[in-house]
């Protein structure tokens, strides 16, 4: 009976080792590179043959990959190896851990890295947290980002990946920049994530939610998660986050520039802007839709699709939310607002700061997110 308890135990920490998740994430999703500088000081070998310093360029559907010993072209590279790579491209040097498979579209090169989830994390907190002080607000952190994570796996399942490396997913940048905290705060929340009726939820998070964080189905149309519900950030006129940098913002746009924006992006045709408006508020006061006018002529759109489109044109720092007024003189078209980021789920210095206070990582993640249960589960 003993020994067939020991082989039981046997057989259950060998598969906690075979079965530690392993997440497959497009590496520069949002504009795929022509061709990279690889190098590693681990061994790293690919198809059998060593590589420490190599160029790889897309050419077409093919890989041309090229040292002082080797020029070959392959269809694919199925790089491993047994410590952190880099590579550089446009400027950028990136290093990673875990295996690289490299595949050629259009003369654009698809990287793939396997990575397991826990070492994952280490990366995407620590590139979360580069403005938070506080440690109980590094691991709450920790557990969203896991939770977020396990929600969102398959997202990408039809392009062959399951995430992205963007914020569209989650940033992810490597491990050029890790902040020890995050990875203790990773290490000591191992396996720990957010559960509602059984399943990880989507743990959203933000920068600054302005003293209220809103529900996600008045944010998306397709939001309506019950764990994401209104929540009054901090005591009342003493925000959590009231003392973030950005807390409070006011930008002035010059108002011929804000009309050839709406031409181009909003009207798509170049009638004059006779003003804009907000139609009406979400409960957190969000602008939930904005009405653009013309003489004879309006058009409609929603706060978020305004804040991505906006955001997009005139860059992040311009409209940092969607909790804002407008107001517009002959020359400039003003908002002012409050927060930075889409407001639902966890408001990232309103965690800081009740850290500060005391509270605990539970607590924080417990005022955020609505009847979710804080479960350790073997990933
Ligand atoms: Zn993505
Ligand atoms: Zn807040």
């Amino acid at each position: 009976m003993k020994s067939k308890n020991i082989f039981l135990f046997l057989i259950l920490f060998l598969n906690s080792i075979v079965n530690a998740k392993e997440i497959k994430i497009m590496i520069s999703y949002l504009t795929p590179p022509n061709a990279i500088d690889f190098e590693s000081k681990s061994f790293c070998k690919s198809n059998g043959m060593a590589i420490k310093k190599a160029k790889i360029k897309a050419d077409a559907q093919k890989i041309l990959i090229t040292n002082e010993k080797i020029k070959e072209k392959k269809s694919k590279l199925d790089i491993k190896c047994n410590g952190m790579f880099t590579i550089k491209y446009s400027k950028k040097t990136r290093s990673y851990y875990g295996n690289l498979k490299i595949s050629a579209q259009n003369s654009k090169l698809k990287m793939i890295n396997s990575i397991e989830l826990e070492k994952y994390l280490e990366s995407v907190v620590s590139a979360e947290v580069y403005d938070i002080e506080n440690y109980e607000a590094y691991k709450a952190q920790a557990v969203a980002s896991r939770t977020y994570t396990l929600a969102s796996i398959g997202r990408h399942k039809s392009n062959g990946f399951d995430l992205c490396d963007s914020t569209h997913c989650q940033l992810y940048n490597g491990y050029g920049k890790i902040n020890r905290k995050a990875v203790k705060a990773v290490q000591e929340t191992r396996g720990e994530i957010l559960e509602y009726k059984g399943r990880p939820i989507w743990a959203f998070y933000h920068s600054i939610c302005g003293g209220r964080t809103d529900k996600a189905s008045d944010i998306w149309p397709d939001g309506g998660k019950d764990y994401l519900q209104p929540v009054t950030d901090g005591p009342l006129a003493k925000p959590y986050c009231r003392k973030a940098y950005g807390y409070r913002w006011r930008t002035k746009i010059n108002y011929k520039k804000f009309e050839v924006f709406a031409q181009k992006k909003i009207f798509k045709t170049e009638i004059p802007l006779k003003g804009v408006k907000i139609i009406s508020r979400t409960s957190s006061g969000r602008a939930s839709f904005i009405e653009f006018y013309s003489t004879n002529y309006s058009k409609r759109i929603s706060g978020s699709d305004f804040y991505h489109i906006s955001g997009r044109y005139f860059g992040w720092d311009a409209i940092r939310s969607t909790l804002f007024s407008i107001s517009i003189n002959s020359k400039y078209i003003v908002f002012e607002g409050k927060g930075h980021g889409h407001g639902v789920g966890m408001c990232q210095h309103g965690a800081d700061e009740m850290a500060r206070l005391g509270y605990s990582y539970e607590q924080i993640l417990k005022h955020y997110y609505s009847g979710v249960n804080l479960v350790r589960r073997k990933i």
